[in-house]
C-alpha cells in the first residue's frame, strides 16, 4: 500500500484547518486542537512521554502563520502564538483526524 499524504492543506474557516489525503478523505480539524497536540521537545517530557503543555496555555484563536513541508513525511507549522518546533507527521495528522469515521474506527482499535 503506498503511503496516505496530503494533497491540499486550507484554512476552512476562522479555526479550522482541512486536510485532503491522497485517499480522498477529508480531514477538518479544529486548529487550537492541533496546536494542543503538539509533540515537541517542549510539549512533551521526553522521558516520560507525557504532555508538559497546558492545553488550557493554548488560546483559541491560535492560528498557523506558515505551513512548511518537511521532507516528505510530515508538516510543521508555524504558529501565531510563535511556537515553531512541532513536527507533525502525515501518519500523526491522520490519526487525529476528528471525523466520525476515523474517531470510530480508533476506537475499535
Ligand atoms: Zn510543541
Ligand atoms: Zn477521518
Amino acid at each position: 500500500m503506498s503511503m496516505i499524504v496530503p494533497r491540499e492543506i486550507q484554512q476552512a474557516g476562522p479555526t479550522q484547518l482541512k486536510i485532503v489525503w491522497s485517499d480522498a478523505h477529508e480531514s477538518v480539524y479544529f486548529v487550537p486542537d492541533l496546536r494542543r497536540a503538539c509533540r515537541c521537545a517542549g510539549c512533551i517530557d521526553e522521558w516520560t512521554g507525557k504532555p508538559t503543555l497546558d492545553p488550557s496555555s493554548v488560546s483559541n484563536d491560535v492560528k498557523p502563520t506558515r505551513v512548511n513541508p518537511v521532507g516528505r513525511y510530515a508538516i510543521q507549522f508555524d504558529w501565531s502564538d510563535g511556537h515553531t518546533t512541532g513536527i507533525y507527521t502525515y501518519e500523526m495528522l491522520r490519526d487525529l483526524c476528528p471525523c466520525p469515521d476515523c474517531k470510530f474506527a480508533r476506537a475499535r482499535r
